[in-house]
């Protein structure tokens, strides 16, 4: 029989969450409340801008996006895991290579994550009890609020969460739960006088703002064209070797050059088939090639219509 007492610390997670089983290269861990109103402002203000480039699912659901009780009713605990992908400038490509985002290369991570994190989930339920919900990137739930809250990274201009002495090459999966875990406190960390990220970005897509954080323009960001547009390039849109994504706002930062890499987790491991694509290939394939490549793949988000458009705008 197994004894549940529906509370712990936050220190009483890490075999769960670090063990092999799940494999998170680090956690964080904040207390389930409202989104802070600085952070809706700066939410809001983006969409205002239309900065989301007609990403219609950033704008709804609003109440569920500032309230994760309405994602697991009862929900006390937010708990945000990073798992580790290869960092950009360790991936080997072929000659004439185009260029993927360095965590599509590997197997899909919704699955990846989700896979994991249900291990952690369920052990979380035999050992403390309560209820757990695991969100991966489907949920109106913003990971890195909730990351920067429970003191697993901060914010860099590049938008993205970096995890002290690691870098910013981390997926991040959630899980809400019932169970009333003590939170870490949020670290006092930012880039300090770096802009590096702003100044490498090839489509000046990283704005300033009035809350005094940065903010990505979509309908600039060659990461957010590549894959979430459906439809024709902007008019003039030169890629040059970049088939999906962009990895520059991460290859230029620091602390994803001059900090140990941490262990990719073995399911994001490249393919050997996706670091030798050619031009030509891409705009020539049928859909049943497309389906055998990219089976089990994140890219097929981009669908072959998208692949081939954006082959099309490289050099
Ligand atoms: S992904 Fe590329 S285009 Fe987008 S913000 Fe980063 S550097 Fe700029
Ligand atoms: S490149 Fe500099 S400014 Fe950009 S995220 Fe990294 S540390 Fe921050």
């Amino acid at each position: 029989m197994s004894f549940s007492r529906c509370q712990c610390d936050y220190t009483e997670l890490a075999p769960v969450l670090t063990g092999s089983a799940v494999g998170a290269y680090a956690y964080g861990v904040a207390s389930a409340q409202s989104v802070d109103a600085a952070d809706i402002a700066l939410y809001n203000g983006w969409l205002s801008q239309k900065y989301n480039a007609g990403m219609a699912y950033m704008e709804r659901n609003s109440d569920v996006r500032t309230n994760p009780d309405k994602l697991l009713e009862g929900a006390k605990t937010v708990i945000v895991c990073a798992f580790a992908y290869p960092r950009p400038g360790s991936i080997e490509w072929g000659e004439g290579a185009l260029r993927i985002a360095s965590y599509a290369l590997g197997d899909d991570y919704h699955e990846v994550l989700r896979r994991r994190l249900d291990i952690a989930a369920a052990e979380i339920k035999r050992m403390w009890g309560g209820e757990c919900r695991v969100c991966v990137d489907t949920a109106p739930l913003r990971e890195r609020y909730w990351a920067v809250k429970g003191g697993l990274g901060y914010i860099g201009l590049n938008g993205l969460l970096m995890l002290p002495g690691a870098g910013s090459c981390f997926f991040l999966g959630t899980i809400l739960s019932t169970v009333s875990v003590s939170p870490k406190e949020p670290l006092e960390m930012n880039c300090g006088n770096c802009r590096r990220c702003i100044a490498c970005c090839p489509a000046s897509a990283i704005k300033d703002t009035e809350y005094g954080r940065t903010v990505v323009d979509c309908n600039k960001c060659l990461s957010c064209l590549t894959i979430e547009l459906r439809g024709e390039l902007p008019e003039g849109t030169r890629l040059r070797d970049r088939l999906y994504g962009c990895d520059m706002c991460q290859s230029s930062c620091p602390h994803n050059r001059l900090t140990a890499a941490p262990e990719p987790l073995p399911e994001f491991k490249p393919r050997s088939s996706l670091l030798n694509l050619k031009k030509e290939q891409v705009e020539n394939m049928t859909q049943e090639e497309y389906s055998k490549l990219f089976k089990g793949s994140a890219i097929k988000r981009a669908k072959l219509e998208g692949l081939r458009r954006n082959a099309r705008a490289c050099d």
